[in-house]
């Protein structure tokens, strides 16, 4: 059976055409009914074709382009849908190094809208976002193909992670999620050589940023002294800096992410120890930032503080605290990481907001790297969302 075609606007066209992939519902021109998460070929007001795409009945974005031509039929579908998988697995073998951790597939930034699986060692933890990556037979084809490509890697089971909100959004039935395949739902895996533990079961599911990853390698390459961590969450930062500084004082909010950073901490002998704080992050840097230089490597690593563009200005002022009281506590030839992963905040805002910081502690900056996300978190050009994590790495001069 050919697939339904549904026309768009030209604006939606034109967009396409320049290579991005979604369309809004405002541009479907077509006001048929089509099944959710079906896939439909696309074509503009003329009937010239424009490629493939996965529609969502509750979106707003209607359509997720997942060829730029047509495709024939089901069986098409299911060999574009395991050659994505191949290559997106194939591109982490290449890339990754000294880490059985990574995102393998991460939705329109692997070209599979939707559908997201990270590795921690044995286990695959995949995670489904729309209508047409939850429908069990592409579910399954995606989740069996990876599991082929990676077997040979180490990984024996896939647990599945939910999160009911999203799923209520997108009009997904609730699921339980857990244990799909294999046995396995909790691992130790290793980044950088550095061992973390993950349990799928355990009450904060998240696992770990795997896209600060090469930035964990970075930092601690740089890193020397007495250093801080804030947001430390399970001591992705502070392991490492445990490695290449004599002292870390690593901050985080939620007890539960700091019971498993302890857990980590032993699970990595040998390294300079690391005191573990439970606090706000803006009353600990304001108190403390009050005692002056302190410190000789600081890595700042908030949540996204800008959820959305009316929130940019908020989540500026936010930043710019932070990194004014950061710099404030920061000794001579210290060393600043900072990050944002708000995608609504650019790569000029950041850094102009960090350069204001400077100015008002009339402190000098020099830039030493301008970082982003790991390379398991590929950006694509013709998709700016892809590309949302900074990572700069100063030292005082
Ligand atoms: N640096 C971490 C990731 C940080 S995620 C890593 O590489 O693994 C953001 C963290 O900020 C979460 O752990 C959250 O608990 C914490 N957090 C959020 N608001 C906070 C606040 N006001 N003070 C301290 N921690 C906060």
């Amino acid at each position: 059976m050919p697939f339904p075609t549904i026309k768009v606007s030209r604006r939606a066209a034109d967009r396409l055409r320049q290579g991005h992939i979604w369309v809004y519902r405002s541009d479907l021109i077509s006001k048929e009914i089509f099944p959710p998460g079906s896939l439909l070929n696309i074509s503009d007001e003329r009937g010239k074709p424009l490629g493939a795409a996965f529609y969502s009945s509750s979106s707003e974005i209607s359509l997720r382009l997942i060829s730029s031509r047509a495709l024939a039929d089901e069986a098409a579908l299911w060999d574009l849908l395991r050659a994505r998988v191949r290559a997106a697995a194939e591109y982490r073998l290449k890339i990754v190094r000294d880490s059985n951790a990574y995102r393998v597939i991460f939705s329109e930034a692997d070209r599979l809208p939707g559908f997201i699986a990270d590795r921690y060692n044995s286990v695959l933890s995949i995670q489904t976002l729309t209508q047409a990556m939850d429908r069990p037979e592409l579910k399954n084809l995606i989740i069996n193909t990876l599991f082929e490509a990676l077997a040979p890697a180490g990984v024996t089971s896939v647990v599945e992670r939910v999160e009911p909100r999203i799923r209520e959004l997108e009009h997904l039935p609730e699921v339980a999620g857990g244990l799909l395949r294999g046995s396995e739902s909790s691992a130790i895996f290793t980044m950088n050589g550095i061992r973390f533990h993950y349990d799928s079961a355990a009450g904060q599911k998240t696992g770990a940023f795997l896209d600060q990853r090469e930035n964990y390698a970075a930092a601690a390459e740089r890193a020397h002294g007495a250093a801080l961590d804030v947001f430390c969450y399970q001591g992705g930062f502070a392991l490492h800096l445990a490695r290449s500084c004599s002292s870390v004082t690593a901050l985080d909010s939620s007890r539960p992410a700091l019971e498993v950073a302890e857990r980590n901490e032993k699970l990595n002998p040998g390294a300079a120890e690391i005191e573990w704080v439970e606090g706000n992050a803006f009353d600990y840097l304001k108190d403390k930032s009050a005692l002056g230089p302190q410190y000789d490597s600081i890595v700042l690593d908030p949540p996204a503080f800008a959820k959305n563009k009316r929130s940019l200005d908020t989540a500026m002022r936010g930043y710019k605290e932070l990194n004014l009281r950061a710099l404030k506590m920061l000794r001579p030839a210290g060393l600043l990481v900072t990050c944002s992963c708000s995608y609504h905040v650019s790569d000029a805002d950041f850094l102009q907001m960090l350069t204001s910081a400077a100015a008002d502690t009339h402190k000098t900056l020099r830039l030493l790297e301008q970082r982003s996300q790991s390379l398991d978190h590929p950006i694509l050009l013709n998709i700016p969302e892809s590309r949302y994590l900074k990572c700069l790495i100063c030292e005082l001069v």
